[in-house]
């Protein structure tokens, strides 16, 4: 079967996220754009986030709210799948919804069961943070950040090893070749989005748990790199500084953003440049 490389991408609907699927559907790569809900993922457009530049190049869109971690990671229907409600995108720049999409499907399209779509790419970016103190942070908040920033991205990387060994077995038994109108994919790759707060080089009052969440992805990401080393798998993470165009900025409270602004000074970017950095170290691997 010809193997067709995917990338997942958390928090694909909107700001970093969004960019990154832009980079990575423009460089030919099928994605599955994960959002919080059907509402959110029905927002994204098709020319202008997603395109189409190979010929069995489809994209996919899932509604996940990863605040509902540790229930997302068993919902199943008629079978024994992950299925997420979802939209497929066509060539022909059509969309389909389906209410139980797997999130690990192999055959997207009945009509070329010879075609195999398999991850060899997850981004976890994904987030949302915090702008109050830790003692007037609520439980409900505490859990939402942990279970977004860093007990998703747990579980979908476990998930995602587990198909790309399989995948790696396939190419090796040569049951799966590579698509040669396509340039050669690299190794498959697990990138974590963290945060510079996650670092612990800058401390800012009012992130506590959100700079936590990020500095356990970190070093998650770190000792998860030198676990699947041994079947090919690349794991990092990225610490973006203070990317200004996206809406958890934007939409921050004007004293904490002022404030970030100052502390970040030249750490300060942008979601496009983000992407390319991505779309880099998949290439190169660090
Ligand atoms: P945005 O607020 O612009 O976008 C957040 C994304 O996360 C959206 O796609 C959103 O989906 C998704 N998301 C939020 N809650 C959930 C949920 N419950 N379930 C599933 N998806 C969810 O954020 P950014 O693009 O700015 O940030 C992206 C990542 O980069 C985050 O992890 C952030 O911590 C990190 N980062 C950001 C920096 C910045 O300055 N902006 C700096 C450093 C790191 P939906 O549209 O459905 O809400």
């Amino acid at each position: 079967r010809k193997g067709i490389p995917v990338a997942i991408i958390t928090g694909g609907t909107r700001g970093i996220g969004k960019a990154i699927a832009k980079k990575l559907s423009l460089q030919g790569m099928s994605c599955i754009s994960i959002g919080s809900s059907l509402s959110s993922i029905n927002a994204i457009d098709i020319n202008d986030h997603l395109h189409f530049t190979s010929p069995e190049q489809r994209h996919r869109s899932m509604a996940i709210d990863l605040t509902d971690w540790p229930n997302w990671t068993t919902q199943t229907r008629n079978s024994k799948k992950l299925t997420f409600p979802g939209y497929e995108y066509t060539d022909d720049l059509q969309r389909r919804f389906h209410e139980n999409i797997p999130l690990f499907e192999e055959i997207w399209d009945k009509n070329a069961s010879n075609t195999n779509y398999y991850v060899n790419l997850l981004v976890n970016c994904a987030g949302i943070t915090q702008d109050s103190l830790s003692l007037r942070t609520s439980t409900d908040e505490i859990s939402q950040i942990m279970n977004i920033n860093f007990l998703s991205c747990v579980s979908l990387s476990n998930f995602v090893c587990k198909k790309m060994i399989r995948s790696q077995n396939l190419f090796k038994r040569g049951e799966m070749a590579l698509d040669h109108e396509l340039p050669k994919p690299p190794p498959p790759c697990i990138i974590n989005i963290s945060s510079i707060l996650g670092e612990g080089t800058i401390q800012v009052p009012g992130t506590s748990i959100y700079s936590a969440s990020k500095a356990a992805l970190i070093q998650y990401t770190r000792t998860l790199s030198q676990e699947t080393e041994t079947w090919g798998i690349r794991a990092l993470s990225m610490a973006p500084g203070l990317v200004t165009d996206t809406d958890m900025i934007q939409e921050m409270d004007p004293q904490t953003r002022q404030q970030l602004n100052l502390l970040m000074g030249l750490n300060c970017t942008t979601s496009d440049v983000v992407a390319d950095d991505i779309w880099d170290r998949y290439l190169r691997g660090q």
